[in-house]
């Protein structure tokens, strides 16, 4: 039965979810009973979030907490300011956490939540007002053994610092666990701010291997050149890998011999895109999907990976370091044309990963090293990737199943032990 409160399109991110769900009922034996339970949100607020602009006019926004599942743990997921941000959007992102966290086997279920704003329109003064109004509205069903915000897209360390004092005047008590994504001096863990790009580049290593593709001299694409395109990028860079295309809002760049990181970088930093580098030619914001690369990065939003793209990528191994990129018909034209897909909930899996130890590292006051975030890290992706690879050839499906397969028994072997209450 569908859900009367959402309007799904077709192609929208919450329908894609679903017929990624429908895809592995097949794979889920006598647990395809609870399957109905995947495809509906445990819980979901809506809130209006009012604040005085610098101008003294009043202003009102939209904002979003979705608790798709809390099976297996507290809900888990970023928090994302996008002026795109709508209910369904949210939905979707909070389902996918749900997957994520079980296929990395994290104690947690999945949430998301989001503010329709754009953020670049707002002041510093104005952004915290926004990031505390939202913080007290969705305070009814976060906390540390709740559900659990952190960064996502156009949030960050500051944000999460608001959020956690936020919460913490409302209940009386610091709570450092109630976000993470924290700066280091509030809890915050060594190594996150990377740690979504890391697990890109752990995973794409990974996969590279098994499919004999050499980093040495591979070329990369990434799209979206914010925290998980550009930490990703880095990484590659250091394993030899040439990053000669990138696309962002502003613009699309290209160099064959591939860009100079070091001077990329710092120019995304201080001129707000790609668009404009020395280092690069421009070209036309389509013609990305045609560059010659070994490795594509999705890194931005949702529904990038069309069916028409997909027949034009000429890439051997798609990394999606965005949630959601690739719509259900694109999956099937790249699994015909032989492309490796990783698939989001596995690929940036990472930034959750360290998120966790973020959390775990909170609750005992004692902090961790950043080589032990790393190697940890690169342990728990590692074995995580591998269990889904054994799924993958046992049944001959593609990754994205495969994970949603290893997930999906985790969640309703959970559900179905738990029971329903009353
Ligand atoms: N927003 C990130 C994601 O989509 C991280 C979520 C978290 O750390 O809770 O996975």
């Amino acid at each position: 039965m569908s859900l009367s409160y959402v309007h799904v399109e077709a192609d929208s991110p919450w329908s894609t979810y679903l017929s990624q769900v429908d895809r592995v009922v097949p794979y889920l034996g006598r647990l395809a009973r609870w399957v109905e339970t995947l495809k509906r949100p445990k819980r979901t607020l809506i809130v209006d979030i009012p604040i005085e602009m610098d101008d003294g006019t009043v202003r009102h926004f939209e904002g979003y907490r979705s608790q798709h599942s809390l099976t297996r743990g507290p809900g888990k997921g970023g928090v994302r300011y996008h002026p795109d941000v709508t209910l369904e959007e949210v939905m979707a992102l909070a389902a996918w956490m749900s997957i994520k966290n079980a296929a990395v086997n994290l104690p947690y279920g999945g949430a998301k939540g989001g503010i329709r704003v754009d953020p670049k329109l707002l002041s510093l003064k104005e952004l915290e007002k926004l990031t505390r109004r939202y913080t007290s509205e969705i305070g009814i069903i976060i906390g540390p053994h709740q559900d659990i915000p952190a960064p996502d897209v156009n949030t960050n360390g500051q944000i999460m610092a608001w959020m956690m004092d936020t919460y913490s005047m409302n209940v009386g008590a610091t709570a450092t666990g109630v976000v993470t994504g924290k700066p280091i001096h509030l809890g915050g863990s060594l190594g996150r701010v990377k740690a979504t790009g890391r697990g890109v580049f752990v995973t794409g290593r990974e996969a590279a291997r098994r499919i004999d593709l050499d980093l040495q001299g591979a070329r990369v694409a990434v799209q979206g050149f914010g925290n998980v395109g550009s930490s990703a990028a880095e990484l590659f860079g250091q394993a030899g890998a040439k990053i000669v295309a990138a696309q962002d809002h502003t613009g699309t760049i290209f160099n064959a011999a591939g860009f100079d990181l070091s001077e990329l970088i710092p120019h995304v930093k201080n001129t707000g895109g790609v668009a404009g580098f020395r280092g690069s030619e421009p070209m036309a914001n389509e013609d990305f999907w045609d560059v010659a690369c070994e490795i594509m990065i999705p890194a931005a939003l949702e529904g990038q990976i069309t069916t028409d793209r997909a027949r034009r990528l000429k890439a051997k191994l798609v990394l999606e370091g965005a949630n959601g990129p690739t719509l259900p018909s694109a999956d099937d034209v790249m699994a015909d044309r032989g492309i490796l897909v990783v698939p989001d909930v596995i690929c940036n899996s990472g930034g959750v990963t360290v998120s966790y130890f973020e959390w775990v590292q909170d609750f005992s006051s004692f902090f961790w090293t950043e080589d032990e975030i790393n190697v940890r890290l690169d342990k728990i992706m590692v074995g995580a990737l591998r269990n889904i690879w054994d799924t993958a050839d046992r049944h001959k499906i593609t990754l994205r199943t495969a994970t949603f397969a290893v997930a999906c028994e985790r969640i309703l072997t959970a559900r179905e032990e738990r029971g329903l209450y009353p």
